[in-house]
């Protein structure tokens, strides 16, 4: 049996909710893995090596990066797990300086909880793989755990959300409706769930790495008459700075 172990830091819990949706298909993980900790699912836990660990949510305050350094300290093979993990999700985005917020939020510039500014997991730590998803479709984490087990070196998406609509036919939002889809810089993956409700796509799986040119898209949408401001605030949304146009 290899040992699990999945770890939250501050997010959502959208992202952890998820691996329990996987419902009955959980069973067949557990015939392969003996979950040591997982906070959403159980109070057990036992301080032990791990096999994998799964870390979601950003490193936001101090104890999130005693979490997240106990996860990489005792396991073989770390995932980052969500957006919040692999890029920093909305709260990685927000601009500003920390002691500016806690005054603007809290009514003083005193960082009693230890905060940190958001950064994602993949900023402080080596990880084995990174799973991005806002949230991520939860049959990923279901294939990824069980090409783990069975010694299978697992798939890296680096395609766009493109792709996708182009393999299951749907109709581009962005050619055809003039909607502001961020798909062709988008890491696919989702199997374009939100295309395919005839949305654009927000970019929730983070910028793709290579061979795409946010600059060639923002003209576009800027030519279709989406004002700059706009498009600035939601290409970043899920990017922090790595978008460049
Ligand atoms: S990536 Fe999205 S769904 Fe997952 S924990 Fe973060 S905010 Fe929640
Ligand atoms: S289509 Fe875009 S916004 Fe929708 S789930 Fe996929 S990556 Fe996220």
């Amino acid at each position: 049996m290899l040992k699990l172990g999945v770890f939250e830091l501050t997010d959502c819990g959208g992202c952890a909710l998820n691996i329990l949706f996987l419902y009955e298909k959980l069973f067949d993980l557990l015939e392969f893995y003996d979950i040591k900790e997982f906070h959403m699912a159980s109070s057990f836990k036992e301080h032990d090596h791990l096999d994998v660990a799964i870390v979601t949510g950003t490193v936001s305050c101090q104890r999130d990066l005693e979490v997240l350094r106990h996860a990489r300290n005792y396991s073989n093979y770390l995932i980052a797990l969500g957006t919040c993990a692999t890029h920093g999700s909305v709260q990685g985005a927000v601009e500003g300086k920390l002691r500016d917020k806690l005054e603007k939020v809290y009514g003083t510039r005193a960082n009693t909880m230890k905060a940190l500014d958001p950064k994602p997991v993949v900023e402080y730590v080596a990880v084995d793989f990174a799973l991005p998803g806002c949230p991520y479709d939860k049959m990923e984490i279901y294939q990824l755990l069980l090409d783990l087990a069975k010694g299978v070196e697992p798939i890296k998406k680096d395609y766009p959300v493109c792709i996708e609509c182009k393999l299951n036919e749907y109709e581009c939002v962005l050619v055809k409706k003039g909607l502001p889809c961020l798909g062709p810089i988008t890491v696919g993956g989702c199997n374009a769930i939100c295309v395919k409700s005839k949305l654009g796509c927000i970019g929730c799986r983070g910028p793709l790495p290579k061979e795409a040119n946010p600059a060639g898209e923002f003209e576009i949408l800027k030519n279709l008459g989406y004002d700059e401001e706009y498009l600035r605030r939601k290409f970043k949304t899920f990017a922090r700075g790595e978008l460049r146009w």
